[in-house]
C-alpha cells in the first residue's frame, strides 16, 4: 500500500549509497529530461518524478524521514488525482484526518518544467578533438584537399539523440504497470493516475541501446579538409562543429587540426618569405651576370650585378608563400648569394689568376688588425 516508491523510480537498492542514488538520478535525468524531450509529456511527468525522489534520497534527513513515513507533503504531486476512499488498515499514523482535500493536495498545481538549476539536464556542448596533419612543403605552400577519417561522438543515428526510442511498449516503473500511484495520507489513501504512463501502466519508449541512453554515439566519421595555400607548420585549422556532439541538445565541439610541414630541399621559409642560398661562380660576382633561380612556380631570373660579394642579398617580390588568410598576398623570395670558386686545375686558369692578382693588388683584409 506504499505510494510511488522512490527506490523503484530510482531503481536502487533500499541501502544505496548516496553516490549510487545520484548516479541513478543522472541516468535518467539525462533519458528524460524535458529538454531533450520537448512537448513529450510523458517524459516531464517521470522527470518531475525523478526529480523528486532523488532529492529526497540524497538529502540524509529527508531520507530518513522517507524511510520512515513516506513522502513530505510539500513535495511536488502528479496532476490528475482521483479520490478513492479511507484505508483503515492498521498502521495508519492517525494524523491528519482531519486535513480536507484542499489542504492535502492544494487546487492547483503544476508539474515543475525542467528544472532550470540542474546541472545534469543543461545541454551541454560537445568536446573538441584535435588532430595532425602532414603536409609536404608544397602543399603546405600550395594548399590542399585532405581526407581524414576522426573518430568522434555523434548524434545517436538510432535515436535521434533523446537516448530513449519510442518503440515497443514496456512496463511501466513509476506504478508497476498498474497505472495508479497511491499516496497514503492518514488512514487515507488516494489513488491518482499515474503520470508517468498517463494511466496506461506502459511507457512507450524504451532507453537506446545504440548509444546506452547517452543520445550519442562513438562513430569513424571521413572528413573533407581543406588546406588553405599558405598554412605553416604548426598552423592550427578549426574545423567547425566537427568535435564531439554535445549532450541534450547543446552544441557540438570543434575539430582543430595542425599541420605539420615537412622541409624543401633548397627552400627555408620564414613567415610569408622564402629563403634561398645560391651559389654564383667568382666570374659571374665580379662581372655580373643574368642567373636562374629555382622558385616555387620554376624559375625566375636573377640579375646579379658587377662586383657582387658573398652574403648579398636579392630580393625576389612577390615569389614567396601567399598568406593563408586575408587577400593571400605572396611573399618575396630572398636570395643570399654565396661567391664560389670553380675548381681551378690547369695551368692557364693558374696563369690567369695570378694575373688577376698581380693587377688588382688591394689588400682586401686591410683594417682587419686596425683599432
Ligand atoms: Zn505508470
Ligand atoms: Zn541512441
Amino acid at each position: 500500500m506504499a505510494q510511488v516508491d522512490f527506490y523503484v523510480i530510482l531503481g536502487v537498492e533500499r541501502s544505496a549509497t548516496r553516490d549510487e542514488v545520484s548516479k541513478a538520478y543522472r541516468r535518467l535525468a539525462r533519458r528524460y529530461h524535458p529538454g531533450i524531450n520537448p512537448g513529450d509529456d510523458e517524459a516531464q511527468a517521470f522527470f518531475t518524478m525523478v526529480t523528486e525522489a532523488y532529492e529526497t534520497l540524497r538529502d540524509p534527513a529527508r531520507r530518513r524521514e522517507y524511510d520512515a513515513h513516506g513522502a513530505r507533503e510539500d513535495s511536488p504531486r502528479p496532476a490528475a488525482i482521483e479520490f478513492q476512499g479511507f484505508d483503515f488498515s492498521p498502521g495508519g499514523s492517525g494524523s491528519g484526518t482531519s486535513a480536507t482535500f484542499e489542504e492535502l493536495f492544494g487546487d492547483a498545481f503544476t508539474l515543475p518544467a525542467a528544472r532550470g538549476g540542474s546541472a545534469a539536464g543543461q545541454p551541454e556542448r560537445g568536446g573538441d578533438l584535435f588532430g595532425e596533419i602532414a603536409l609536404s612543403f608544397e602543399e603546405a605552400v600550395r594548399g590542399t584537399e585532405r581526407r581524414l577519417t576522426v573518430t568522434r561522438l555523434d548524434v545517436c543515428g538510432e535515436c535521434g539523440g533523446a537516448g530513449r526510442r519510442r518503440a515497443a511498449e514496456s512496463r511501466c516503473i513509476g506504478c508497476h504497470g498498474s497505472g495508479t500511484t497511491r499516496r497514503r495520507r492518514g488512514h487515507m489513501v488516494f489513488a491518482m493516475r499515474c503520470t508517468a504512463c498517463d494511466g496506461t501502466g506502459r511507457l512507450r519508449f524504451r532507453s537506446c541501446d545504440a548509444c546506452r541512453e547517452r543520445g550519442v554515439a562513438t562513430r569513424d566519421e571521413e572528413i573533407a579538409i581543406s588546406v588553405p595555400a599558405g598554412v605553416n607548420d604548426g598552423s592550427r585549422l578549426r574545423i567547425e562543429a566537427k568535435g564531439n556532439a554535445g549532450l541534450r541538445g547543446g552544441q557540438p565541439g570543434d575539430l582543430y587540426i595542425v599541420a605539420r610541414v615537412g622541409r624543401h630541399r633548397i627552400l627555408r621559409r620564414e613567415g610569408r618569405d622564402l629563403h634561398l642560398d645560391l651559389p654564383i661562380a667568382i666570374h659571374e660576382a665580379a662581372l655580373g651576370a643574368t642567373v636562374e633561380v629555382p622558385t616555387l612556380d620554376g624559375s625566375a631570373r636573377l640579375r646579379v650585378p658587377p662586383g657582387t660579394h658573398s652574403g648579398q642579398r636579392f630580393r625576389l617580390r612577390g615569389q614567396g608563400v601567399p598568406a593563408p588568410r586575408g587577400d593571400g598576398a605572396r611573399g618575396d623570395l630572398v636570395v643570399a648569394v654565396a661567391v664560389v670558386l670553380p675548381p681551378v686545375a690547369d695551368e692557364r686558369s693558374k696563369a690567369l689568376l695570378r694575373e688577376f692578382g698581380r693587377i688588382n693588388a688591394t689588400d682586401v683584409r686591410k683594417g682587419l688588425f686596425e683599432d
